[in-house]
């Protein structure tokens, strides 16, 4: 064996004894992130951690079961999906109760990301139980660490509303917010939403359109939005695969609260007459009524 075959050998079992001392205790649920796309992005705790397990909950039993086969892993595996989950969460206790060790995993990513999870993991809390994180992979997080745009602050807003209404009005109450936005879009609902991103947010904000990201064809596009549509519409293939989008924040020199009152005034809005909204925000927020109440009257004139 070559020096560098060796030193790499020794490299992996330093880690993997590493991995190995970490308590993991019993009567757990392991929340454990899976690939996005790439086998490669497992982690070696996410390895290890599923062979302690007694048993694994996952979306779709047939697509982990593929996944954990390319690992020569074989474990029970337990449906809970979206449908299920609040049924299969009793039957999951029972077992943690037993003292047994159960992973979560969705399809692709962190559970409970857009996807099912976060009911499961408040039961088991909430019986006094432990949860365990074993992070990983996470559409969201990947494409916002190759956007090049601030993420000190980000907001994730996972898939938008399928309505073009319903759509506008959410991205309305985020177009204040000085934070960069993140969210999922399927490809068939991409160029729709790009106009509606268009339309509330205007055509100057940047937006990185992540396609298939760690897959072969990843493609990481940055524009303007005034050149989305002619980009999506340049190529059948950029509406292909699965995506993320995320959008610069808005500058204009508002503070966080600042931002943030003007999103529930606009949510408020949509409900009460422009000084009762401005009253209400103003108790939630602090920010002063007579600033909001002229706030709410532009919104209503735009
Ligand atoms: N829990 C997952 C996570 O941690 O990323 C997200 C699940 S959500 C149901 C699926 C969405 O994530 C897709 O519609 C897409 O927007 C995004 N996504 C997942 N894998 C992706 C990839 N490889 N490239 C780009 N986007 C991806």
């Amino acid at each position: 064996m070559r020096n560098e075959e060796n030193g790499e050998r020794l490299a992996v079992e330093r880690i993997m004894l590493n991995v190995a001392r970490q308590d993991y205790p019993a009567g757990a649920l392991y929340v454990l992130a899976t690939p996005i796309g790439n086998a490669g992005d497992m982690t070696f705790r996410a390895l290890y951690a599923l062979s302690l397990m007694d048993a694994v909950a996952c979306e779709d039993t047939r697509t982990t079961g593929t996944l954990l086969s390319q690992y020569g892993i074989s474990r029970e595996l337990i449906a809970v999906h979206q449908h299920n989950e609040r049924h299969a969460a009793e039957a999951l206790l029972a077992r943690l109760l037993q003292g047994e060790r159960i992973a979560l995993v969705t399809d692709a990513g962190t559970p409970a990301i857009s996807d099912p999870g976060a009911y499961l993991v408040q039961a088991v809390l909430s019986a006094g139980l432990r949860v365990v994180p074993v992070p990983g992979a996470c559409a969201a997080i990947a494409a916002l660490s190759a956007s090049g745009f601030p993420a000190d602050h980000f907001y994730f807003a996972g898939f938008l509303p399928a309505r073009t209404m319903a759509r506008e009005s959410l991205l309305e109450s985020l177009k204040s917010i000085p934070a960069t936005l993140v969210m999922y879009e399927a490809p068939h609902r991409i160029g729709e939403t790009l106009v509606s991103l268009l339309t509330v947010l205007g055509p100057d904000r940047r937006v990185v359109i992540a396609r298939e990201i760690t897959k072969l064809f990843e493609e990481v596009h940055s524009c303007r939005l005034s050149e989305a549509p002619h980009w999506l519409n340049a190529d059948p293939n950029h509406a292909r695969g699965e995506l993320v989008l995320v959008v610069e924040g808005a500058t204009g020199g508002e503070t966080q609260d600042e931002a943030e009152a003007r999103r529930i005034l606009s949510i408020l809005l949509e409900a009460c007459p422009p000084s009762q909204a401005a009253v209400l925000t103003s108790r939630i927020t602090g920010v002063r009524k007579k600033r909001l109440y002229e706030a709410a009257m532009q919104m209503k004139a735009e």
